[in-house]
């Protein structure tokens, strides 16, 4: 049988950024894909949106690892030449509650280490966008946005510089803890020893958990699946230099950030993700049916917004840990301490920040890890 230091299981942006640091960090490493190349999954599914770390909750994994992402990631595109812009977004109110709420969203991101939102009047906010419509704002400088692929392309670049490898098409099924060791036995039937393996198979995380021998099952989670949906301007380029977020509902449970418009490199707008829970993770066809709510949710914020302009774009899958009417889950990024198995790191609900949060997140498994 061969024998491996590391074996990650998953490459996307969160296994990948993993397993450089665990090679930085003079470790062997293998990560397996079952896909045909890095980053199919949910990290080329996203908003591609370096998040500053607002609404999360204070002391959290989401709001300790964003912020500190964020910053890495930052450092990390200029040192690597990966194309990001810092263009700032806002938060916009239009309901007195909304309004009255923007103080504590403020709040909140300062006690986040996030202090440089600045309140914003209507005339305010529309001196900087001029078509947008809103009560009152809050402008996010640090917020931006990245090529989630230059950023894989990057991870993956510096881990076989440092004598990793990924290898594709190899399917995880199954994992056996034996004696301070792991055997891993992958679809085709070949099978690895490892001291040390990471779980990143992001929406297969608790499956491949629940089929890991010598871990107690109360250390996996129920996988729940809620899928984001976007539309694209069907011409155009986007009417705002900064993403446009809905403010929240006061007391909302947010399992999303809205029908948002952001923006790519190319200076395209997209709107979405909207919440829709499902059973089915495969499922990732947008019923374009879902556009008629989408155009109520952003005239609130763009009334000019032309009948027709929007179409289908394409959609993600959340991986989550918590349920439509339950609080949204932390990340889990559980290590032997949580669940005895020395050499073992399973990632659970790393959804969004999950991008901005990859360096941060890597930090944190090689350091549970030492
Ligand atoms: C709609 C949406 C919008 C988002 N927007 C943002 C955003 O703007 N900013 C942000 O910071 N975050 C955002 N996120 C979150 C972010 O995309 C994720 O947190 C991140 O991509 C998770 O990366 P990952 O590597 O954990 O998972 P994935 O990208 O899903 O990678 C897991 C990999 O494991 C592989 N795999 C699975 N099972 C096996 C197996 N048995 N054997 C081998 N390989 C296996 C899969 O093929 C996949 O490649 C968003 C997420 C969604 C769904």
């Amino acid at each position: 049988m061969d024998q491996v230091d590391v074996l990650v299981i998953g490459a996307g942006v969160v296994g990948l950024a993993v397993a450089r640091a665990l090679a930085l960090s003079g470790r062997e490493v293998l990560v397996l894909e079952r896909e045909a190349g890095i980053g199919m999954g949910t990290s080329s599914r996203n908003s591609e949106v370096i998040h500053a770390g607002i609404y999360y909750p204070t002391g959290s994994l989401k709001a300790q690892l964003c912020v500190r992402g964020r910053a890495q990631l930052y450092a990390y595109c200029l040192e690597r030449g990966i194309a990001h812009r810092r263009c700032g977004k806002l938060i916009v109110a239009h309901t007195p509650s909304q309004v009255a709420g923007l103080p504590d969203i403020m709040a909140r991101a300062r006690a986040n280490g996030v202090d440089d939102l600045v309140l914003l009047g209507a005339d305010e906010a529309r001196a900087l966008e001029s078509r947008l419509h809103c009560a009152a704002a809050l402008l996010s400088p640090s917020t931006g946005i990245v090529d989630s692929h230059g950023l894989m392309l990057a991870l993956q670049g510096d881990l076989e510089n440092a004598g990793g490898m990924v290898v594709c098409h190899s399917v995880v099924d199954e994992v056996a803890a034996t004696g301070g060791q792991f055997v891993v036995r992958t679809a085709d039937g070949t099978e690895l020893q490892a001291t040390t393996v990471v779980n990143a198979a992001g929406l297969d995380a608790c499956a491949v958990a629940s089929r890991t021998t010598g871990l107690d099952r109360v250390h996996v989670p129920r996988a729940r699946y809620a899928k984001g949906n976007y539309f694209t301007l069907a011409a155009g380029r986007s009417p705002f230099e900064r993403l446009i977020y809905p403010a929240p509902e006061p007391a909302q449970h947010l399992a999303g950030l809205g029908v948002h418009l952001t923006i790519d490199l190319g200076g395209q707008a997209k709107f979405g993700p909207d919440v829709q829970w499902t059973d089915d993770p495969e499922d990732l066809v947008v019923d374009p049916a879902r556009g008629d709510a989408f155009y109520a949710e952003v005239r609130n914020y763009w009334p000019e917004l032309p009948d027709g302009a929007l179409q289908p774009g394409y959609a993600g899958m959340r991986p989550k840990i918590s349920g439509p009417d339950e609080p949204a889950a932390d990340f889990r990024i559980d290590g032997p301490a949580v669940h005895g198995l020395p050499g073992l790191v399973n990632l659970f609900g790393i959804e969004s920040p999950g991008l901005t949060s990859c360096l941060a997140i890597a930090e944190r498994v090689v350091s549970l890890l030492r």
